[in-house]
């Protein structure tokens, strides 16, 4: 079956490539590049192979198949590979590779369908696997539900401590983790030998490389940081073993989870400023959480940024630009969102617009008084003022 799947072009000439073992830069043997100049230049320099002829912006490759010149083309079929996502792969591989860990990133039409093929790929085999998992973002709970559906055999269970995994478990850590921003220690669960798998959507590179503290995979809402401007639904599964990465391309090769051109497209054009704007919403997120700490309406803050593990884990110990409040009343939680003017009353996080929702509306697992905070890229005293109004009309 393996040999059926032809080789993506990001194979090899990802391979072509010598990355870092520094970590946040990227080695070549002329170069030393930090995540900002990565992100501009990982899918050109030095890659004629993916150019296009003398355009400084990427082009927009649209067709679904590829002609064969003496029994030859780099591409054969859009389902397999085609130049705008091997490009857009290239930046994802280079970028999360700063990490210190050589890997590469395969792009998923959604969030979800990245978390249902890592999971269909993790969790096979005799003996059955147990899949360890407790709470985080209720979508992965339901792509779990239709796998078991199906009659898939893994075992699911409440994750436990550290303590409690055997080499052999499937750990699923969403960290940080939606809404709460709690932070795993990936390392200590890895040390068990499980495979450990992070959700890090909250957080992409630079803020954390999940395979240099023992991550056998790293799953991404591209939707979410990565494309970052609240008009792309796309996902990225990321590993450096060469057995998982072969399954997770003839799993998607099967499937044909894929994004469209456009939304590659656009996911590669916001990377570019990636380092840029998850340094602002990081940054804005970390300043708003301490204020709304000493407001008297508010009960609780949910965010990790500071704490001694983000400080060990996470770049600077910022967390993302997500976070949680709790106020003091029901009522006031759902009445929130729409008291404020900046932050949308909406789903979804990493944008460069604020969002602000009352999380219960989808998730029952969640306190009803708890807000959901999306911080975007307005400037952060700008946003403070408006949380200031918003607090005192309710
Ligand atoms: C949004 C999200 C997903 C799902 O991504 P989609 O692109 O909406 O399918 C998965 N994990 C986390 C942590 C998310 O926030």
């Amino acid at each position: 079956m393996a040999s059926f799947v032809p080789k993506a072009a990001s194979t090899f000439v990802y391979r072509a490539r010598r990355i870092s073992v520094r970590r946040g830069t990227t080695r070549t043997p002329d170069k030393c590049w930090r995540t900002a100049t990565v992100a501009v230049h990982a899918d050109n320099a030095g890659l004629p192979e993916l150019s296009h002829d003398w355009d400084v912006a990427p082009p927009i490759g649209v067709t679904s198949t590829f002609e064969r010149r003496n029994g030859q083309a780099p591409h054969t079929y859009s389902r397999t590979s085609c130049p705008t996502r091997s490009r857009c792969e290239q930046v994802l591989s280079s970028l999360e590779a700063q990490g210190g860990v050589p890997c590469r990133a395969l792009l998923f039409s959604s969030g979800l369908s990245a978390v249902h093929g890592a999971l269909s790929v993790l969790c096979r085999g005799e003996p059955a696997k147990r899949l360890l998992i407790s709470g985080g973002y209720h979508g992965t709970h339901a792509v779990i539900a239709e796998l078991k559906a199906t009659g898939a055999t893994f075992e699911v269970a409440p994750l436990p401590g550290p303590e409690g995994v055997i080499a052999g478990d499937v750990v699923w850590l969403e960290t940080p983790k939606n809404p709460t921003s709690e932070l795993y220690d990936v390392a200590e669960y890895a040390a068990r030998g499980a495979d450990v798998i992070v959700d890090a959507t909250l957080a992409p590179p630079p803020l954390q490389y999940p395979l240099a503290v023992g991550a056998r995979v790293v799953v991404h809402a591209a939707t979410k940081a990565l494309a970052g401007h609240s008009d792309v639904v796309a996902g990225v599964v990321v590993a450096a073993d060469e057995g998982i990465l072969g399954d997770l391309e003839r799993y998607r090769h099967a499937v044909g989870c894929v994004p469209g051109s456009f939304e590659t497209w656009l996911l590669l054009r916001s990377l570019r400023t990636l380092d840029l704007r998850l340094h602002r919403q990081a940054t804005s997120a970390a300043e708003l959480a301490r204020w709304l700490r000493s407001h008297d309406k508010v009960v609780a803050v949910h965010s990790s940024a500071g704490s001694e593990l983000a400080r060990r884990q996470m770049k600077d110990g910022l967390v993302g630009g997500t976070f949680a409040i709790e106020l003091q009343t029901e009522e006031m939680a759902t009445k929130l969102p729409a008291a404020l003017t900046l932050f949308k009353d909406a789903t979804s996080l990493g944008g460069c617009e604020s969002l602000a929702e009352w999380r219960r509306r989808y998730d029952d697992q969640i306190s009803p008084r708890l807000v959901r905070i999306s911080v975007g890229l307005e400037h952060p005293e700008d946003l403070r003022c408006d949380f200031e109004r918003a607090l005192d009309t309710l």
